[in-house]
């Protein structure tokens, strides 16, 4: 790694002791193969070792260092704040995931749970959203809601000690495979957008809960349409008071930023194992490389790299010396989202015919077009870059705020598409 931060003294001493807990949890040899640099030992070591990442997720998930930040009663260290950078640099080390497999439970619905669940809520979920058992979706956006989610339909209408929910979401990430369900739903229509909603955990076995994949572009279905159908949910289940559902829905869509800031979402991420050079990688994927013009362009998106280390790096630093980042996330977030479909349209363009059509073994050629095609998303999904570039605006450099033309106005008298 070229840019790299000196710990101080309290920090040598935590990396100290989670590289103990690496080696002691890890197959014989593991982290011993990687500290002397042999990596065909490591590649060896893995193999015979049959490493599983969901496995891993429990290994590390029962530990504190899964979320280091959680209370301690919850399965965390209540430590400081650099205490995931430090994490994250010595899985990076030893080759192992860096994105948990419960990226929603551990990124959004756990500290959610955390700032507003109760009691019995932090008891029940906490410990198996670290250990990956239960997986979790965040059944937030609609299809008429999503830059301006607080605009949401879905009903929720309370029954004794119920709630009977109707309506839809959709581009739920994971939904086919989650057991409980982050949900939005608008519990009076009569109030203000913001303060008509209130927050759910749903258990996604209940009846009436219908989950249909969506097909991506990319061939895949990472995200579906959820409906709901005369869904009942305990109100032992609600987050939050009635009515303060967006309060927690903000602390979910922050830690969102937080989580998704500067991860990179390749399969090696959750998989763990050697992680080829990206920058080789993109190289090998553009033909032509003779050409003064393709060069010149490469050396272009080189240096648009290093732009993109640096402010990472400015990131991560900030977090080890304990203090939260500024800007950097937003910025990083809308230029890495950009650079991914400049990049990717690029191969695609200098490939010419080879870039839409080939033969079915060329693997590098598809991997070139799903990289393209899996980049359209990267400007939308947690946020579009047109947003975030109006939060920056005001947020950043102190622009004024968009104009709120539904202000105080009853949810069921405001227009909406
Ligand atoms: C891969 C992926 C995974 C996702 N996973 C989930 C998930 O798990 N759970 C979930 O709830 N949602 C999920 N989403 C949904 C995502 O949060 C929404 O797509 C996003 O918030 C945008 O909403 P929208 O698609 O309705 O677009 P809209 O909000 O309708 O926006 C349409 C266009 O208008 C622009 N626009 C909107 N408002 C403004 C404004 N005020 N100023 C300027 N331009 C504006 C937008 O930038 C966009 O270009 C996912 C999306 C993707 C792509």
């Amino acid at each position: 790694m070229r840019w790299e931060i000196e710990d101080n003294a309290e920090q040598a001493a935590f990396r100290r002791e989670f590289r103990e807990w690496l080696a002691e949890n890890l197959p014989e040899g593991w982290t011993k193969a990687l500290d002397e640099g042999d990596v065909d030992s490591f590649e060896k070591i893995r193999a015979a070792s049959g490493f599983n990442p969901f496995t891993w997720t429990g290994t590390i998930g029962r530990s504190p260092y899964a979320a280091p930040l959680w209370p301690k009663e919850y399965g965390g260290l209540s430590g400081e704040s650099w205490m995931p950078q430090v994490i994250r640099s010595e899985l990076v080390r030893y080759r192992l995931p860096t994105v948990a497999i419960n990226l929603l439970g551990v990124g959004l619905a756990g500290p959610t749970i955390i700032e507003h669940g109760t009691e019995e809520q932090k008891e029940r979920y906490l410990r198996k959203i670290l250990s990956g058992e239960e997986i979790w979706c965040q059944l937030f956006s609609e299809p008429g809601s999503g830059s301006d989610l607080s605009s949401l339909a879905t009903r929720a209408v309370r029954d004794g000690d119920e709630w009977v929910v109707n309506g839809q979401k959709v581009w739920t990430t994971l939904a086919q495979f989650a057991q409980f369900g982050m949900l939005l739903a608008r519990t009076d229509p009569e109030a203000p957008k913001h303060e008509g909603l209130t927050y759910f955990i749903l258990d996604m076995k209940s009846p009436g809960v219908e989950v249909r994949p969506l097909k991506q572009l990319t061939g895949s279905s990472e995200f579906n349409e959820v409906f709901f159908t005369d869904v009942h949910i305990p109100d032992a289940n609600r987050v939050g008071a009635v009515g303060e559902g967006w309060r927690c829905a903000r602390t979910t869509l922050m830690n969102e930023r937080a989580a998704l800031a500067g991860i990179s979402l390749d399969p090696v991420s959750f998989t763990g194992g050697t992680r080829r050079d990206p920058w080789r990688t993109f190289l090998d994927s553009v033909p032509n490389r003779d050409d003064p013009l393709v060069r010149q362009r490469l050396a272009q998106f080189y240096i648009e790299s290093e732009v993109k280390e640096i402010t990472a790096f400015r990131a991560n630093s900030a977090r080890l010396r304990g203090q939260q980042p500024g800007a950097e996330g937003s910025v990083n977030k809308v230029f890495n989202a950009e650079y991914n479909q400049r990049r990717s349209s690029f191969a695609v363009n200098a490939s010419g015919m080879a870039g839409v059509a080939w033969l079915p073994d060329d693997k590098s050629a598809e991997a070139r077009a799903q990289t393209f095609l899996r980049a359209r998303a990267n400007t939308i999904e947690g946020g579009t870059s047109e947003v975030l570039r109006n939060q920056m605006a005001e947020r950043i450099l102190g622009l004024p705020r968009d104009p709120e033309v539904d202000k105080g106005i009853p949810w069921s008298q405001i227009k909406r598409n």
